[in-house]
């Protein structure tokens, strides 16, 4: 047998990775070592893997510097319509491996650090992940970022620094605990601070109603100091700018207020104008009304409109410099994508700028606003809904809430023309929540202030017009019914550079081999594998890879976590936030059930698997929080069982993040999506492990159903009720007791939860799940239980067949072409930004040598 490659020799063979030409990699050798030297002030001889990473991204990022300022310099001389994309986050993950791959720099490098004696996989785990996301929304940005930049858009993204990214998860005794995530400590070698380009953001205060317009008066001051990292595009030369703000006290801040004896305590009350950009909020899919959260939402809005509107005005006629000053064109200039309601401020905050400073009227600010704003809607779940108190932006922003007001008094006039008389549509489609509390309904000055509202999968933007208000279920669509022309789909995507040739060179490498590499920038032509699905020397080389990809992700957990794991076993993975909604609960009954097969018969063939379950509970979500107790506790009873052997693990994947997802996803070979049917408004990960060669098995829910479509239906593993079975069982009243009563093995599962039998130390330890379950439960596991355990019978069934099994796994990465985002963006940018996409390059600028 001949020696297997070592991981350097393999990559070496991978064409994918750009070329290791011998000047590339002397020249790259040499900035090394000159960044090692002037820039991190090291020798050899003291420097820690931690140096040799940072001396590598600097060498890298050497490579991005020339083709930024070409690329912002080319913008400013042809003035194109500019994108903003404003979100609250921006998952980004790590950042070399990515610049390596867009930049066609992989195998020099690879082959430099080689040569210095050192290891790149080693150096690589030394970068912290921008962790400033929670999940799928965050990720999305970061995915649209790289398509943006891929397909020649002249945008940007807008969001906030924190300093504290998505907290690091540890599991202790079981139990999840949160660590502050100290992203910045050792420096970010992708961000420059640009303190040349500061605003100032205003809070609190008083309104003056003048003759001659408003004043926003007595208001205390934040500084906003923009960092700005480079976003490459894929091999076009092409680099656009993410802009993120840090707060920044004022130097005067809380002087004035003192004598000289209040020197000190003023310098130390600085931390409260700094805290607005502390902390990205941890949870996902729900609102918490925190007056800081709403500073952050205004805080980034009014710092990326100034940008916005300084760059509108410093224009180009021909060749000449002009102040531009005719706002009419603002909308043929400028598109702003609001990632949900987090940045609705956008809409009065450009209103206010509009009338406020630059004396527009109300009419003419009000059409350039709606022909400006464009709003993404994320969930249904009601209680993620951003509902406002009117007390809170009366005292932070109260001439923004006035003109809200205003806003809203147009919009019901409207209402109540179209509709006279009908009291009942005017009271749910207003602004202005009555009743109690009084709030301002975010997802509703969206909806009014913007021309473009769209879902982010089919069947959730079909659920979204069929909703009064988007979130009250019902058979009226005041909404819809009122602006059809306003609603849009675009279904959401994933960049094929980070979850494909960046995650999983291997199966990169053997498409490349038979369709070539244009797949990466036009997905779509994965379709032509269908040629190769009858291959065997195909079928043998998808199925080597994936097994390859399982090994190392078996090295890395038994590393990390002391667990031996059975590498032919089925990887049976859930990664994503732990959530009630996304039925990790579901996923537990199967794992009790397939335990209590095995002891029941524990002769029989089982198709042995190893269950992962990963993601982060929000630290103040409670039943999430039991949620992650209850796997780790079912693992401590099925993983020492010596009946079972390895023939079921259950592992828990602590502190998933990006970085995770990446090696976790191509090792997986079933992905499960298994949210109740209408609350997964799309899903992303679904799409990842599509195009990483897993099977899903999943429910008729967000993106899944034109998986189902795309990989065709006998493909993909579809259980449970359809959104309509759903509805009809909330009309009749969903009863847990009857599954329960009815179903022995899903009596027996919840009894010995209920008994103590996974937590025999304390017995009643998960006794709110339970009674969750059986009385509240507000999706319906019970109501799926059977039909899943089926479809996993038929999952475990066609696992027995290697050679079917890895059939279907190629006609799914033949399918997932549409769930590339460089699919999604060129939606956005000719049927809600008025832009053209391009596949067009830049020329490349004189690289560092
Ligand atoms: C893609 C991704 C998500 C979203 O996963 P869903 O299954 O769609 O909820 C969440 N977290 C991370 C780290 C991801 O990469």
């Amino acid at each position: 047998m001949s020696k297997p490659l070592s991981d350097h020799d393999r990559k070496k063979q991978i064409s994918v990775r750009g070329l290791a030409g011998v000047e590339n990699v002397a020249d790259l050798k040499k900035n090394f070592n000159r960044h090692l030297h002037f820039t991190l002030v090291k020798d050899r001889n003291v420097s820690t893997k931690r140096d040799y990473y940072f001396a590598l991204a600097h060498t890298v990022r050497d490579h991005l510097v020339g083709r930024w300022f070409r690329t912002q310099q080319s913008y400013y001389e042809k003035d194109p319509k500019r994108v903003y994309y404003l979100s609250l986050e921006f998952y980004m993950g790590r950042t070399l491996q990515n610049t390596m791959v867009n930049l066609a720099l992989e195998n020099a490098c690879d082959e430099a650090v080689y040569q210095l004696g050192l290891d790149m996989e080693e150096l690589q785990e030394m970068e912290e992940d921008a962790g400033l996301g929670n999940g799928g929304l965050g990720r999305l940005a970061a995915c649209f970022l790289d398509s943006m930049a891929s397909l020649g858009l002249a945008a940007y993204g807008y969001g906030i620094r924190y300093e504290f990214g998505i907290f690091n998860q540890k599991i202790s005794s079981g139990w999840q605990v949160e660590e502050a995530d100290d992203w910045l400590r050792y420096g970010n070698p992708w961000e420059k601070a640009r303190p040349e380009y500061m605003h100032p953001v205003h809070f609190y205060g008083r309104t003056e109603h003048h003759p001659d317009g408003v004043k926003w008066v007595d208001t205390q001051v934040v500084l906003a100091l923009p960092y700005d990292t480079p976003v490459p595009g894929y091999r076009n030369n092409i680099v656009n700018t993410m802009r993120l703000w840090s707060a920044k006290a004022p130097c005067e801040f809380s002087l004035k207020d003192f004598n000289v004896g209040g020197y000190i305590q003023a310098v130390l009350d600085r931390n409260l104008a700094e805290n607005i950009s502390r902390v990205l909020y941890p949870n996902d899919n729900f609102f918490e009304g925190k007056e800081l959260r709403l500073k952050q939402e205004y805080f980034v809005v009014a710092a990326t409109l100034q940008d916005i509107i300084r760059r509108f005005k410093a224009s180009k006629f021909g060749s000449r410099d002009i102040v531009r000053t005719d706002f009419s064109t603002l909308p043929d200039k400028v598109a702003i994508q609001l990632n949900d309601t987090h940045p609705a401020l956008a809409i009065p905050e450009l209103m206010r700028v509009l009338i406020d400073e630059e004396k527009l009227p109300w009419e003419k600010a009000w059409d350039i606003c709606i022909k400006t704003c464009a709003y993404t809607n994320h969930t249904v779940l009601p209680e993620a809904l951003e509902r406002w108190p009117i007390d809170l932006f009366q005292t932070l922003l109260p001439r923004h809430l006035e003109i809200i007001y205003e806003i809203n008094r147009r919009h019901l006039e409207r209402v109540s023309s179209l509709y006279p008389g009908d009291v009942d549509r005017m009271r749910r489609m207003s602004l202005i929540e009555e009743g109690g509390q009084k709030r301002v309904n975010m997802a509703h000055l969206c909806i009014v202030g913007s021309h473009a509202v769209n879902g982010v999968a089919r069947i959730h933007s079909d659920i979204l017009k069929a909703t009064v208000d988007l979130y009250i279920h019902s058979p009226e669509k005041y909404f819809y019914e009122m602006d059809p022309h306003k609603f849009q789909n675009k279904t959401n995507g994933i960049t094929p550079r980070r979850w494909l040739v960046m995650c999983n060179p291997g199966l990169a490498e053997v498409i490349a081999e038979r369709i070539g590499e244009d797949f990466i920038r036009d997905l779509d032509q994965l379709k032509k594998l269908h040629d190769f699905f009858n291959d065997e020397s195909f079928i043998r080389d998808i199925a080597k890879v994936k097994q390859e990809n399982k090994l190392k992700f078996a090295v890395h957990l038994e590393e990390h976590y002391k667990v031996k794991i059975n590498p032919n076993s089925m990887f049976d993975v859930q990664v994503k936030r732990i959530h009630e909604y996304k039925r990790q609960l579901l996923n537990c009954l199967h794992i009790i059930t397939f335990y209590n097969r095995i002891k029941k018969e524990p002769n029989k063939q089982w198709t042995p698997r190893t269950i992962m379950i990963g993601g982060k509970a929000a630290p103040g979500y409670h039943t999430a929080k039991m949620i992650i107790r209850l796997i780790t506790a079912i693992g401590e009873v099925v993983n020492n069982d010596p009946v079972v052997g390895d023939r079921l693990k259950v592992i828990f994947l602590e502190n998933y993040r990006v970085t995770l997802a990446e090696k976790a996803i191509p090792a997986a070979d079933l992905s499960e999506q298994i949210s109740t049917a209408g609350t997964e408004a799309s899903g992303t990960g679904n799409m990842k492990f599509m195009l990483n060669g897993a099977l899903t098995i999943g429910t008729m829910d967000g993106a899944n159903v034109e998986m189902a479509e795309e990989a065709g239906e006998g493909n993909i593993f579809i259980f449970g009720m359809r959104v309509e079975d759903v509805e009809a069982m909330d009309a009749k009243g969903y009863n847990a007791s009857e599954f329960y009563n009815r179903i022995p093995e899903l009596k027996q599962a919840i009894d010995q939860i209920a008994g103590g039998f996974f937590s025999p130390k304390q017995p009643d330890l998960f006794k709110d799940i339970v009674n969750m379950l059986m009385h509240h439960d507000r999706f319906k596991v019970f109501a799926d239980y059977e039909d899943y355990i089926k479809c996993q019978e038929k999952v475990s069934a066609l696992y027995k067949k290697p050679k079917e099994w890895t059939k279907k796994v190629i006609l799914n990465i033949a399918g997932s072409g549409k769930f590339s985002s460089d699919r999604t963006i060129s939606q956005y940018a000719r049927e809600i930004w008025g832009v053209e996409p391009t596949l067009e390059k830049l020329a490349a600028p004189d690289d560092p040598k």
